[in-house]
């Protein structure tokens, strides 16, 4: 049995100490030598805790409280444990000037169950019996004991460990080797949990480390975007097709079903259940047994309307929750599932996670598939962008079909695009509208992107060079669409050079010219112009009724642009 003397004196060594690895040390020199059935709770309070952080288990003790529990246990007047406490600004400290007759010696393990009694102390009078409890421990303990006590009911150790730290601690006293920190780190990354990862490699060893799966109702870390330059890489990065997702920006929600046990975990794990019954209602109400969804819950107002992350604060609150729900309506969009009627689905391909997905979540008003689509090539992934930016969304996410979920890692298989990885837009061009294409939703039945060309004067043809989609206002689309049908052709326009990729659905005849904003010329598979470029983040500027098509922007002009 370990006595809590011992770990007094660990906290000690380590508090005196600066350096990362001397803390290692002293840590895994300290977890050798004691038996192996007390380290989970050593780790648990070495970290300042009596469980894992997510758990919902809380002490409920203040520093008021645990005043009071310090005047109790020695005998001192209320206001001289106020006046000591205004002078160290520690309630450890104060414990151990005025604590310390003892009259038995502690244990680690009745220290950790005494704890456990605070925590569950709840209802009328529990107050009262939680400041006992403590009161009776620091009666018991030595002055440097009562110090760590107190600090350990506050959660504030002051010792410069982190759970990293007791990880590689770990591996050391366990395996010998500090290389296997990976492995638990791994590990960590699927169970934020060190205890139970401390319990399994002294109990079962490092092969069983290996193993810890997802747990419903246990939160895993979340799998995070890497960033690129150049959408055009994209398909460099995760080959093709990949699928390309609306970025929410609102709140990250991990939702754990078990049964009609319904817990929603924040991107930092903290359990959020409280502040979102009615997103609690969605999910206990999802055709399955057992089911973790990964999403993103979105603020919207009256008429379904997203609305800005900002106003998700309010639904942040102990009080009136109810009230704010219907306040303050949210959507929730599910992008992912990691876990369904009990097994877990992190190391499957994506693809195969979003079939299940598909099957679990059928989209309603407050409960909905991310809006996404299957691309091919950049420009798609680009198309999908310019919807988004338009209609004041934050970006793309754009992912490996054949990815796992990389729990706790920013790595290739998500990348996010946003405005502002775009270059400045600054260069305009006058291109030729050579096709169109119908929209969807609002703009079904209206023409609302343009296939546009460049002209090549030494050969008198055009190529098309971008797919205009963005920067029309609701007046500019009706105007552009009746100018289109004017110039309706039934075939392609004879001298126009294009790609069956970018066949519209509406030819137009080479008459029509617009101002266009662009920020990127690139090398694309679906144009034709200049031998195969592109213009990217195309945007509408107006329409060049002063210009004729062979007046428009030429393939030389943006092939000297591209050289600059
Ligand atoms: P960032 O915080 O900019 O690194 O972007 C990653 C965050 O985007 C994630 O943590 C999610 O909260 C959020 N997000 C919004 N929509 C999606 C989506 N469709 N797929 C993945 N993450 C998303």
């Amino acid at each position: 049995m370990v006595s809590f003397g011992r770990l007094a004196d660990l906290y000690e060594g380590l508090e005196a100490t600066s350096s990362g690895n001397r803390l290692r040390e002293i840590l895994s020199s300290f977890f050798k030598n004691i038996p192996k059935d007390e380290v989970e709770r050593v780790t648990y309070l070495t970290l300042g805790n009596i469980s894992s952080d997510y758990a919902d288990v809380n002490l409920g003790l203040g520093w008021r409280m645990v005043l009071r529990s310090i005047a109790e246990a020695s005998g001192t007047e209320r206001a001289q444990v106020m006046k000591l406490f205004k002078q160290t600004g520690d309630p450890g400290l104060v414990a151990e000037r005025l604590v310390g007759r003892r009259r038995k010696a502690l244990s680690v393990k009745e220290v950790f169950g005494q704890l456990h009694r605070v925590a569950a102390a709840s209802g009328a009078g529990s107050q009262e019996s939680k400041i006992r409890i403590l009161a009776n421990l620091l009666r018991n303990a030595s002055p440097k004991e009562a110090k760590y006590l107190c600090r350990i009911v506050l959660m504030n150790m002051r010792l410069g460990v982190a759970d990293k730290t007791v990880l590689d601690a770990l591996a050391v006293a366990f395996t010998g080797k500090r290389e296997n920190k990976r492995v638990l780190e791994q590990a960590y990354n699927i169970c934020p949990d060190v205890g139970v990862i401390a319990g399994t490699l002294v109990r079962k060893g490092l092969p069983a480390v290996k193993r810890i799966g997802v747990m419903v109702g246990r939160p895993i870390m979340s799998m995070l975007c890497q960033r690129i330059d150049r959408l055009a890489e994209i398909p460099a990065k995760m080959g093709t097709p990949f699928a390309v997702e609306e970025k929410y920006d609102g709140e990250r929600i991990q939702a754990h079903k078990d049964g009609a046990k319904v817990t929603l975990f924040s991107r930092r794990l903290e359990d959020i259940t409280s502040q979102f019954p009615d997103i609690a209602a969605e999910i206990r109400g999802l055709r399955a047994k057992s089911v973790v969804i990964d999403s993103e819950v979105m603020p919207v107002d009256a008429k379904g309307k997203l609305l800005k992350f900002q106003v998700l604060m309010s639904r942040r609150r102990k009080y009136g929750v109810e009230e704010f729900a219907l306040k303050i309506p949210v959507v929730l969009f599910a992008f992912d599932v990691l876990f369904l009627n009990g097994k877990s689905l992190i190391a499957i391909p994506y693809e195969k996670r979003y079939a299940l997905l598909q099957r679990i979540v059928r989209s309603d008003k407050w409960l909905k598939l991310a809006n996404r689509t299957l691309c091919n090539d950049p420009d798609c992934a680009e198309e999908l962008f310019s919807k988004v930016v338009a209609h004041g969304g934050e970006g793309i996410v754009i992912k490996d079909l054949k990815g796992a979920y990389e729990a706790g890692t920013r790595g290739w298989r998500w990348i996010k695009w946003k405005p502002e990885y775009t270059k400045e837009l600054r260069d305009t061009f006058d291109l030729v509208v050579v096709g169109a294409f119908y929209g969807t939703g609002r703009r079904g039945g209206m023409l609302s992107s343009y296939l546009c060309a460049a002209y090549d004067p030494a050969k008198d043809r055009f190529g098309t060079f971008t797919k205009v989609a963005s920067g029309f206002s609701d007046a500019e689309l009706k105007s552009m669409h009746k100018r289109a049908m004017q110039l309706r052709i039934p075939h392609r326009p004879a001298r126009l050079d294009v790609k069956d990729s970018m066949k519209p659905d509406v030819w137009i005849e080479p008459k029509l010219v617009i101002e266009v904003l662009g920020a990127e010329i690139t090398k694309s598979p679906n144009h034709t112009a200049a031998g195969g470029l592109a213009l990217r983040f195309p945007r509408f500027l107006r329409v060049r009724t002063d210009k004729s098509a062979e007046e428009a922007t030429t393939v030389k002009e943006i092939l000297k642009m591209v050289k600059q």
